[in-house]
């Protein structure tokens, strides 16, 4: 076993076993669904991969080891990670949910889980006030995000955490746009940490993969029983490319942020621009909160182009900066939440909660960032009306 102490050795190194048979360095795929038995009745480690495989093996131990966590579970996706978190809970149940969540997971919970009566509750939990106000006997849990999505709403994982305890109630963190190397929710008191893969852990945009970690044996055998019923499990080529790609995490995060800043501070001082939303900027609402919890402001931005700047043609100026969802590969995107990753909200409700037509949001990549900073100045340039 490698010894290690800092998460920048971990990522490297957590969950990677000595094969015996070679030595390998690198976990290898096993490919296989099932494991030839040495005898009836001798409970065998590996007998059908739906139940286990090594090579997924590995990566739920290496996630468990990042979020500090009693175990790890890898999924087809993030949203079958958080389908899988929910099935935790009974009909009549009732969930605490962050105001402005990843649309899908309001999508499940809306149109899924609420025909089978697990109800939730969409709160502003920026205020442990308004999450205390909300709970009642049927309440089971509280979810958040934070940083949220497109906004960057910041909630004090500690505090929700504190109180979510004191009623015996779980707290579950999607911890996406953060990760393990810049937060980790479990170290705070939550006993939930859920993740799109797909996103920062995977971090090169080719795979689709979600993970969840829980705290305590209890949770952890409840959610294998879970994982193994209903089966969504992540395959081994994607485990071993997930592996692969934690590997650079830290490295990829360190650059991810720093040219997030330095293109927050750009544009904070652009006269184009009337607001940006940045953790990691001193002027941001939720800066110090941000600052006690997670190591930096991560690597996604959103702004407001001010009206004498046509939105549309921003976007179709952009000569590096690619049009597309998603968000965490090492290239950089951009997003225009109003029509993609928000378009199913009512124009009405968007305005309300600040998804705005002329937002804009940004996924930093790792590119140079002279190179980054010079596509978004041009595009500005060209949009003026
Ligand atoms: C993308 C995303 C999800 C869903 O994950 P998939 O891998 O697309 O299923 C959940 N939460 C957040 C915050 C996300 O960004």
């Amino acid at each position: 076993m490698a010894v290690y102490k800092e998460i920048e050795s971990a990522v490297i190194h957590a969950g990677i076993y000595g094969d015996k048979y070679t030595r390998a360095v690198n976990v290898p795929i096993y490919q296989t669904s099932t494991f030839e038995q040495t005898g009836i009745q001798e409970n065998p480690q590996w007998e059908y991969a739906r139940s286990g495989n090594p090579t997924r093996a590995a990566l739920e131990a290496l996630i468990s080891d990042l979020e500090k966590g009693y175990k790890g579970f890898a999924f087809a996706s993030g949203m079958a990670a958080i389908a899988a978190v929910l099935t935790l809970f009974k009909s009549g149940d009732t969930i605490l949910v962050s105001n402005n969540v990843y649309g899908g997971t309001f999508r499940i919970l809306d149109k899924v889980f609420k025909n089978f009566d697990l109800n939730y509750v969409l709160v502003d939990t920026s205020s442990v006030d308004n999450i205390k106000e909300n709970i009642t006997d049927k309440v089971k849990a509280v979810y958040i995000e934070t940083p949220t999505n497109p906004l960057m709403n910041i909630t004090d994982i500690k505090a929700v955490s504190e109180l979510a305890k004191s009623y015996g109630l779980l707290t579950i963190v999607d911890n996406t746009f953060m990760t393990p190397y810049l937060q980790r929710p479990i170290e705070l008191g939550a006993d939930i940490v859920v993740h799109s893969a797909t996103k920062y852990l995977g971090g090169h945009s080719d795979l689709v993969a979600g993970l969840a970690v829980v705290n305590t044996k209890e949770l952890a055998d409840r959610m294998y029983f879970i994982q193994n019923s209903v089966g969504a499990v992540l395959g081994p080529f994607d485990s071993f490319l997930l592996i692969r790609g934690i590997k650079t995490l830290a490295v990829r995060l360190d650059r991810h942020a720093s040219n997030a800043l330095k293109i927050a501070e750009y544009l904070e001082n652009h006269k184009a621009v009337t607001k940006v939303y940045y953790p990691g900027l001193k002027s941001f609402d939720g800066y110090e909160l941000n600052s006690r919890q997670a190591r930096n402001g991560g690597g996604m931005i959103s702004f407001l182009l001010s009206d004498n700047y046509d939105y549309r043609k921003f976007f179709k100026s952009l000569n590096l900066i690619a049009l597309a969802e998603s968000l965490g590969g090492v290239e950089s995107l951009v997003c225009h939440p109003a029509t993609m990753t928000h378009a199913s909200i009512p124009a009405d409700i968007r305005a309300k909660i600040g998804i705005h037509d002329n937002l804009i949001r940004l996924s930093v990549g790792i590119e140079n960032v002279d190179d980054l900073l010079l596509d978004i100045d041009n595009a500005i340039k060209a949009s003026a009306k």
